[in-house]
């Protein structure tokens, strides 16, 4: 172990809880997990206020765990969590969090998904059941001492929860737990309705808010871009064809990030590294040495690997996992634009983060502009420039080393001199791509989103756009396929109205839903292959405006 993993270990949790937390890469608490773990593990109840992705789920997952009987077997923890999606969210995380513990059960309880097997699962011997209230209302009804042994509830996400119209529910739910219980309820905003649900079913809870203070950031060209998690090496690759750096580093939230996103920078023969706390001090030193003298051209690090690291080449910092807090967020960017420099951050967002970057925005006092991906015209532009700076020194006096050569070449192969010179420069780019095609070629675009701000939802606007590299097929992000429904614009359809009805009567997670494209006469839209069948089944009667949605996975070539 390696001294920052004081963090986890300090929290009075049981070794194997933090020796798992440690075993999935995390390397210290983020500021809602330090301040919540505690209060949950002295029985206090708890209201959290904090972002999305700032780690709540394992600040109430590792006391509960913590405080679970293995040996009792019957549900003594319930999480009500607003999706399917976040539900199955929060099981695997318990899951992981609990890979040392033998013997914890979790179960899964949401719609869509056969009662039956469910309620074996949790009178077999389940501690934990993570649920959607709605369904977990369906099982009281079946059977109302269900929840009668549970002594931990939790509440996340509850404002969402309330949004969907989950109240009543939530109220047969407290009714149907022992009243001796500790509750904790987490919420990005405390709107006036759960104050009141708060009030009626808590007892002297204790507040935790992540508040972030204001920061002065200074002169750093700041930028974020929209991509699907999954997408993230690609576009960091992407972005560095573009971007002219001499030192860069990358930050990400775990030890494996670092590892892949270091690995695929070296396949593409960038001088790079990974950072991260398992590595040794005095190898983290040198890998800190070698960026400062040019062996390294890019570090990725996390944040704690990162820390006190000062290097004055460095003009880029690339934000490619999302911060836990502005404060973070600063102190990353700060890396660059030293010595009165200038430097240049750019912050990958994914769906859910949209709501962190307005949190940095707000406690910057900054706009982060949204900035897009190069497209394959970009790239080959960059490619060639830099090739050209390459030759430029050798054109003012190779002719005198080697002109007589060339000549020579020229006669024995008897081709001209533009023959020869393709030769040369074919060899001498070594199978790079340096013409158009060949660039679309090898970089598919990769999806990215409508800019903030837009009416439409997700990605409607960017198939306006007239570039060729626009109108090319959308590859998919993996595990996701392409639906089709006959309505389109014509119909007055509007991607949100798709949205809209996939999101109320499919019972998915907004993220689980890709890109929507509104055509005149039909639409597509990008849905996970996992539960595909079982969806359109679901969705088999649904109506927008008006007309059935009939929607059918759509096969393209
Ligand atoms: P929230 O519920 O606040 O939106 P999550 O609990 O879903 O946030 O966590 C967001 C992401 O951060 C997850 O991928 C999770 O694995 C990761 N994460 C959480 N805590 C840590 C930590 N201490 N170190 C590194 N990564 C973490
Ligand atoms: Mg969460």
């Amino acid at each position: 172990m390696t001294q920052e993993t004081g963090g986890f270990a300090a929290l009075d949790l049981n070794p194997n809880i933090v020796a798992a937390v440690l075993a999935t890469g995390y390397e210290e608490p983020s500021a809602i997990q330090q301040q919540s773990i505690p209060i949950i593990l002295a029985g206090h109840d708890m209201i959290g206020q904090a972002q999305t992705g700032t780690g709540k789920t394992a600040a109430f997952a590792l006391p509960i765990l913590n405080k679970i009987d293995v040996s009792k077997r019957e549900p003594q923890a319930l999480i009500l969590a607003p999706t399917r999606e976040l539900a199955l969210q929060v099981a695997t995380a318990f899951e992981t969090y609990a890979k040392q513990m033998p013997g914890v059960n979790v179960v899964a309880v949401y719609g869509g998904a056969p009662m039956g097997p469910q309620l074996r699962a949790i009178r077999n011997g389940a501690q934990i059941v993570v649920a959607t209230p709605g369904r977990l209302c369906d099982h009281l009804r079946r059977d109302e001492k269900v929840l009668s042994t549970v002594q931990y509830l939790v509440l996340d996400e509850a404002d969402e929860m309330l949004k969907l119209g989950f109240m009543d529910d939530l109220e047969v739910i407290f009714d149907a737990i022992p009243a001796s219980r500790q509750t904790v309820l987490f919420s990005a905003t405390l709107p006036s309705s759960i104050r009141s649900i708060a009030e009626r079913h808590l007892r002297e809870p204790k507040h935790v808010k992540i508040q972030s203070k204001t920061q002065t950031v200074t002169a750093i060209d700041q930028a974020h871009l929209m991509v699907h998690a999954d997408q993230k090496i690609p576009a960091v690759l992407r972005l560095l064809e573009v971007e002219e750096f001499d030192a860069l580093i990358a930050f990400v939230r775990t030890k494996q990030a670092t590892l892949d996103l270091a690995a695929a920078l070296e396949a593409k023969g960038y001088k790079a590294a990974a950072l991260n706390g398992d590595i040794a001090q005095n190898q983290r030193e040198r890998v800190i040495d070698s960026l400062k003298d040019g062996r390294l051209d890019i570090v990725v690090a996390t944040d704690v690997a990162a820390r006190g690291l000062d290097v004055p080449r460095i003009t880029h910092v690339f934000n490619v996992d999302m911060p836990y807090d502005p404060e973070s967020y600063v102190h990353r960017i700060g890396r660059t634009g030293r010595a009165g420099r200038e430097g240049r951050a750019l912050l990958l967002v994914t769906p859910r983060e949209r709501r962190m970057l307005q949190v940095i925005e707000r406690v910057t006092g900054q706009k982060v502009a949204e900035a897009r991906l190069p497209n394959a015209q970009a790239v080959l532009d960059a490619r060639i420039k830099k090739l050209t700076a390459s030759l430029a020194p050798l054109v003012a006096e190779a002719e005198a080393t080697h002109g007589e050569l060339f000549d020579r070449l020229t006669a024995d192969l008897g081709c001209s001199a533009r023959a020869l010179a393709s030769a040369l420069l074919r060899k001498a780019t070594n199978g790079q791509a340096l013409d158009l095609p060949s660039v679309e070629r090898e970089q598919p675009l990769v999806p990215s989103f409508a800019p903030r701000g837009e009416r439409t939802e997700r990605g409607e606007r960017s198939d306006r756009g007239g570039d060729r590299e626009r109108r090319a097929p959308m590859p998919l992000a993996e595990g996701r396929v392409r639906c089709r429904t006959a309505l389109g614009a014509r119909d007055g359809i509007a991607a949100k109205n798709l949205l809209g009805a996939i999101l109320n009567e499919g019972g998915l997670a907004r993220d689980a839903i890709g890109r929507i494209q509104v055509r005149d006469s039909f639409s597509l839209i990008e849905l996970p292959e996992d539960g595909l069948e079982r969806l359109l089944t679901k969705l088999k009667d649904t109506r927008v405006a008006g007309k059935q949605l009939k929607l059918r996975r759509y096969r393209e070539d």
